[in-house]
Parts: structure tokens; C-alpha cells; sequence
């Protein structure tokens, strides 16, 4: 498929008739994508697979250092956004930072790193930087928070961050891991505000959700999900939702992603999250496995197929 064509299935209602391109047209589907060789070719791949949103690492997830990507690369990824309105474009952090690290190198290294993601994500034109909590090993909840929100401020000092919005994302809450529970999210929120003026919102994983204990993958325990979503962090600061399917089941505080419809949220489970009223207008976006090839492209397409409201086009589910 060409990627003007592919595009079209996401949202280009006069291609398609009827109730169908409405749903279709409002909603944005992406994955993240390579960006090895050029920042380009992650936009590229998105468009050509059917996204129009992606999501990537502006360098090596796994290296302190980060590359500097010129001028060059940065145009050309923001006229590949416009050419495929792929929006929005959201940046992962690296994996190595943990801002509220009790341990003071970690912090310190961890600090200068995530002000790197800032000032990259700024020059790149991102709209989104998502960021792990952080891991408060060695202290309480409390003071991981406290730690965490210091170190924002810390990261954003003089800088002027305006068009990029900072998201947490929750996590699957593994060993000391801050930010499974919504309340803990919040109160990041909130806290952080009196060290940096960095705009701050989140971004929801479902697998994380389901992980972490919120039964994301049945009618009442979606409802409820979003319900708390809405009361405890307000769905307006929740712009991008990770769409990944969960290897392993409810309440298992493992975080092991999975291609959509396989794991233990399954088909009809996104096809509620992917049509849920609430969570219209939502970027909905994979961090799924390539196993083989074209895998990326696969659970695109079945996240698209899903954003209709019956089943008739697509596979019953088990
Ligand atoms: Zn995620
Ligand atoms: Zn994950």
C-alpha cells in the first residue's frame, strides 16, 4: 500500500461513506518507529504502514550519550509530518533516566539527559515527551515523588519549554517503579508544579493499566477504568493513550507488551478502548513487538480495523 492510500483509512473521510469515515476521521492511530539512520525515516515508516501519529526516541534509548541530529534531519522529518499529517509526533525518553533516583550520580546524570529529551523534543517540533516516573528504590513513595518533581525543576531550569507538554506514563508498577496508580500520577502532577512551569499531562498504557491491576480488558472494569482516569487525572491532561496488548494477566505487575488482540486484552477489549466516547480524540499509539517482519504494519491495521463499532469486518476474537 502507497502511504497516501494507507493514510486514507485512517482519516480521510471522502474516501469512505458513511457512519464509518466519521469515526475514522476523528481518530489517530500510530506506533513507534525506527528512527536509526534519520529521524525521517520513522515518519516515513508510520505513513507507509497507515499511521498518522507516531511515536520515537530523538536518540539511543540505552546510551547516556545522545547523537545530535543536524538540521537537515529535523526539516525533513517536520515535512514528512506535514506531507502525511502525522500528528501528533511524540518523543519516548530514555530508558537510563530515573529522575527520582535516591541515588545522587543517577539523578545528576539523569537530570542532564532529560534536559537533553526537552531540548531535542523542542528543536524536533514535538508535541509530546513521554517520561517514566522514575524507580524510588532505596525511599519511600513519598519522598520518590518529592525527588522527582525537584529534579523537573532542576531539568527545565531557564528553559523556555512552551509547545512541548511533558506526559507521565503510568507503569505496570514492577518493584519499586513510581506511577501505577492514577493517584500517584496526580499528585506528580500537582507537586511539580511549584519547581518547573513545564506543561505536564499523561499518558496512559493499557497494558501498564491491565499489569498494574485496572481491569481494562472487560465492559465494567473499562468503565470503571476510565471513570478514575476522569475523577483522579482528568481525561483532557491524557492526550495519548499506548495501545499495547498485555502478555501477561490482570493485577501480574509485569510489563511485557503484546501484538493487539493476542495478549490479555484481546480484540474486543481494544475495540471498546479504541471506541469508548471518552477517549475520542485520544492518539492512539502501539508499542507492540516486531517478531517478523511487517508486524509493526499488522497491528496498525488491526488497531484501524478495530475503531468500527461492530464486528463485522474483522475476526471474532477468542
Ligand atoms: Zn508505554
Ligand atoms: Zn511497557
Amino acid at each position: 500500500m502507497r502511504p497516501g492510500q494507507a493514510r486514507c483509512l485512517a482519516v480521510c473521510a471522502g474516501c469512505l461513506q458513511g457512519p464509518v469515515s466519521r469515526i475514522l476521521l476523528l481518530v489517530r492511530i500510530g506506533i513507534h518507529t525506527s528512527t536509526s539512520g534519520s529521524l525521517e525515516k520513522g515518519a516515513l515508516r508510520a505513513a507507509e504502514i497507515g499511521a498518522n501519529t507516531l511515536q520515537i526516541f530523538s536518540a539511543s534509548p540505552r546510551m547516556w550519550k545522545a547523537s545530535i541530529r543536524g538540521e537537515a534531519q529535523i526539516h525533513a522529518i517536520k515535512r514528512a509530518r506535514e506531507k502525511f499529517d502525522l500528528h501528533p509526533l511524540v518523543i519516548h525518553d530514555n530508558y537510563l533516566i530515573n529522575l527520582a533516583s535516591c541515588e545522587e550520580w543517577l539523578r545528576v546524570k539523569s537530570i542532564e539527559s532529560f534536559r537533553g529529551e526537552i531540548e531535542r523534543a523542542l528543536a524536533i517540533g514535538a508535541e509530546y515527551l513521554v517520561a517514566h516516573p522514575g524507580n524510588c528504590k532505596g525511599h519511600s513513595v513519598e519522598m520518590g515523588i518529592h525527588t522527582l518533581c525537584v529534579a523537573l525543576g532542576d531539568a527545565t531550569r531557564d528553559l523556555d519549554t512552551s509547545g512541548l507538554t511533558v506526559l507521565l506514563e503510568n507503569t505496570a508498577g514492577s518493584g519499586n517503579a513510581l506511577g501505577s496508580r492514577f493517584e500517584e500520577l496526580a499528585v506528580m502532577r500537582m507537586h511539580a508544579a511549584n519547581y518547573t512551569s513545564l506543561a505536564i499531562g499523561f499518558c496512559i498504557d493499557t497494558c501498564h493499566c491491565l499489569s498494574a491491576g485496572y481491569n481494562i480488558a472487560t465492559v465494567d472494569g473499562l468503565r470503571e477504568t476510565v471513570g478514575l482516569l476522569e475523577s483522579i487525572l482528568g481525561l483532557d491532561n491524557i492526550p495519548v493513550v499506548h495501545a499495547n496488548d498485555s502478555k501477561t494477566p490482570l493485577g501480574s505487575h509485569v510489563d511485557r507488551h503484546e501484538h493487539i488482540g493476542r495478549g490479555y486484552i484481546g480484540e474486543e477489549g481494544f475495540r471498546r478502548i479504541l471506541t469508548h466516547p471518552k477517549l475520542r480524540g485520544k492518539a492512539f499509539i502501539a508499542e507492540t513487538p516486531v517478531d517478523v517482519e511487517d508486524d509493526d504494519r499488522r497491528n496498525v491495521q488491526t488497531l484501524i480495523n478495530l475503531c468500527r463499532k461492530s464486528r463485522t469486518t474483522t475476526k471474532k476474537s477468542s
